[in-house]
C-alpha cells in the first residue's frame, strides 16, 4: 500500500528532515512510527499524505508513484486517506456532527447520506449524543475521538495518525488504538506516528524507527 524507496526530504533553508528512507507497509497492516521528536515523523507521514514531497526518491502509494504527480490530482488521491492530528484540527463553531460531515459535504453527498453516515461514525467512536455540541465542550479524549470519527467517515483504505494520543493519559490513549485496532480488523492500513514508547510497549504492532531523519530498525515489538 505504502513504500518508499531511497525517500529524502530537505526543508529548504533547514537541514535534512529524512535521509534515504526505505520501508513499505502492506495493506491491511496496522504498525507504529516512532522515534524522538524532530526525527521526521511529521514529514514522513505529509510525504504519504502528500502535503509535502520528497527533495529525492520516491514515494509510492497503491504502485503509483506519486512524489512527481500533478497538484490537480492530489485531492481525488488524498480521498482514500484518513488523516488524524494530536490538536485535532475540529471547528470551535461548528458543531460535532458538521465537523464529522464536512468531508461528505464536500463530496456531495445527499443530507441522508450525510445523516446516516456521521450518526453511524458518531456511533463507533462513542460519541452519538454529544452530535448537537460544539467542541469546546468535550473533554480532549473526546474531541480526539472526533478527529477520528471525521477521518473515518469517507471510509479510506488507509489512515495515518500524528500523535494522536499526545495530550492523552494511558487509559484514554488505549481506548483510542483500541479504535484504531477495530478500523484495522476491518481491512484499514493503519500507520501512528507516536513518541510514546509505553503505549507501543504494551501492544505487539510491527514498529518504523527513525532517528535523525533515518529509519533504524523495523521489527516486531517484542520478538
Ligand atoms: P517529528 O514529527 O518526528 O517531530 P518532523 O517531521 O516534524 O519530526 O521534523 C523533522 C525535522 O524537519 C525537524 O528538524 C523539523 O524542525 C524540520 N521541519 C519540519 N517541518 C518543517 C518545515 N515546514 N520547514 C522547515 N523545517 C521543518
Ligand atoms: P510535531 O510533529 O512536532 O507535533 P509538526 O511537525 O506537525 O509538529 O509541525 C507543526 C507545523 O510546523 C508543521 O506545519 C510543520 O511543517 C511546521 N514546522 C515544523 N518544524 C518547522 C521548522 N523548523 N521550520 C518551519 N516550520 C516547521
Amino acid at each position: 500500500m505504502i513504500r518508499f524507496d531511497n525517500v529524502s526530504k530537505v526543508y529548504p533553508g533547514s537541514l535534512s528532515a529524512l535521509q534515504k528512507v526505505n520501508f513499505h507497509l502492506e495493506k491491511g497492516e496496522m504498525a507504529f512510527l516512532t522515534g524522538p521528536s524532530g526525527a521526521g515523523k511529521s514529514t514522513l507521514l505529509k510525504l504519504i499524505s502528500m502535503l509535502e514531497r520528497p527533495t529525492a526518491g520516491d514515494v509510492f502509494l497503491n504502485d503509483r508513484n506519486v512524489s512527481k504527480i500533478s497538484k490537480s490530482d492530489i485531492p481525488f488521491l488524498r480521498r482514500d486517506i484518513g488523516i488524524i492530528f494530536q490538536d485535532h484540527r475540529l471547528l470551535v463553531d461548528r458543531t460535532i456532527f458538521d465537523n464529522v460531515a464536512l468531508p461528505l459535504i464536500i463530496k456531495g453527498y445527499t443530507a441522508k447520506q450525510v445523516n446516516n453516515r456521521v450518526l453511524a461514525a458518531l456511533d463507533k467512536v462513542g460519541l452519538y449524543n454529544k452530535a448537537k455540541c460544539y467542541p469546546p465542550m468535550l473533554s480532549g479524549g473526546e474531541q480526539q475521538r472526533v478527529g477520528i470519527a471525521r477521518a473515518i467517515i469517507s471510509r479510506p483504505k488507509l489512515l495515518l495518525a500524528d500523535e494522536p494520543t499526545g495530550n492523552l493519559d494511558p487509559q484514554l490513549s488505549m481506548e483510542i488504538i483500541k479504535l484504531f485496532e477495530e478500523f484495522n480488523r476491518s481491512g484499514t492500513t493503519v500507520l501512528i506516528a507516536t513518541h510514546d514508547l509505553g503505549l507501543i510497549a504494551k501492544l505487539r504492532y510491527r514498529t518504523l524507527r527513525i532517528k535523525q531523519g533515518e529509519m533504524c530498525n523495523d521489527e516486531l515489538q517484542g520478538i
